[in-house]
């Protein structure tokens, strides 16, 4: 592992402590289950996975960059967290997809292939990073000319600090509690301003939302808890 790695030991720590539950879909990690159609539906029709290759940053136990290679993507996942990555090896057997699983952080990557890959998706990862701007930095360096990245993460104003730490983690108990920080949550125009600093021009910022009483994720135009960043890497 990279020591200078842009990275919080404590937040590796929480995702390899719940990691054996991983693929549980009525675990810590159901909401990675239940929104992780949606996320997969955009990301298909938006960048067309099908013979692409593809990178998962931050992939834990491999949710999504099960689903993108089912769709028949290439896809390779990297995480820093040890635990979560066996996890995510281990569910290949089970579901026979192929993904390359590797511990190594984004900015390691970005110096050994650059410009590699046609799409780089980075969900729910950004707010537990200390310098996301340079994650995705990173991200913009591993894409080829016109590839697309997927930035997913939390939004912050009041409204997202109700919903994802009172509401997600104390009242609907979604989420153990302590896992988001409330500091590190990004807004839309933070994210889109990191993207336009090193090449990336935003496409679109999609909402996703849940209804408690419902129980019900959908993707809309309110941007105010979860959101999808769509870019792209500017052609030469
Ligand atoms: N992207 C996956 C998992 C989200 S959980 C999904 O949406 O289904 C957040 C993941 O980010 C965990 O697996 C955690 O280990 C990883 N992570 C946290 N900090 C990281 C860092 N600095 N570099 C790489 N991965 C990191």
């Amino acid at each position: 592992m990279n020591t200078n790695a842009n990275v919080d030991p404590a937040e590796l720590q929480k995702f390899s402590e719940l990691a054996h539950r991983w693929w549980d879909p009525q675990s810590e990690f159901r909401p990675l289950h239940e929104i992780n159609p949606l996320r997969l539906g955009h990301i298909d029709g938006i960048a067309a996975l099908r013979g692409k290759a593809v990178l998962d940053v931050g992939c834990g136990g491999g949710i999504l960059a099960e689903g993108m290679a089912a769709r028949g993507a290439r896809v390779t996942g990297i995480d820093l967290a040890e635990k979560p990555l066996k996890v995510a090896q281990l569910h290949l057997l089970e579901s026979g997809l192929d993904v390359a699983y590797r511990n190594i952080a984004v900015e390691a990557l970005a110096q050994e292939m650059p410009h590699s890959f046609d799409v780089v998706t980075c969900m729910e990862m950004l707010e537990h990073v200390p310098d996301p701007a340079s994650v995705v930095r990173a991200c913009a360096a591993l894409l080829k000319p016109g590839g697309h990245a997927f930035f997913a993460t939390l939004n912050r104003n009041p409204k997202s600090y109700l919903f994802a730490i009172i509401g997600a983690e104390y009242v609907l108990k979604l989420l153990p509690r302590g896992t988001h920080d409330y500091a590190r949550f990004i807004k839309p125009s933070e994210l889109s301003a990191s993207c336009r600093s090193v090449g990336l021009e935003v496409g679109s910022v999609t909402g996703m939302t849940y209804n408690p009483f419902s129980k019900i994720y959908a993707l809309e135009a309110d941007t105010g808890v979860n959101y999808i960043l769509h870019a792209r890497a500017l052609l030469p």
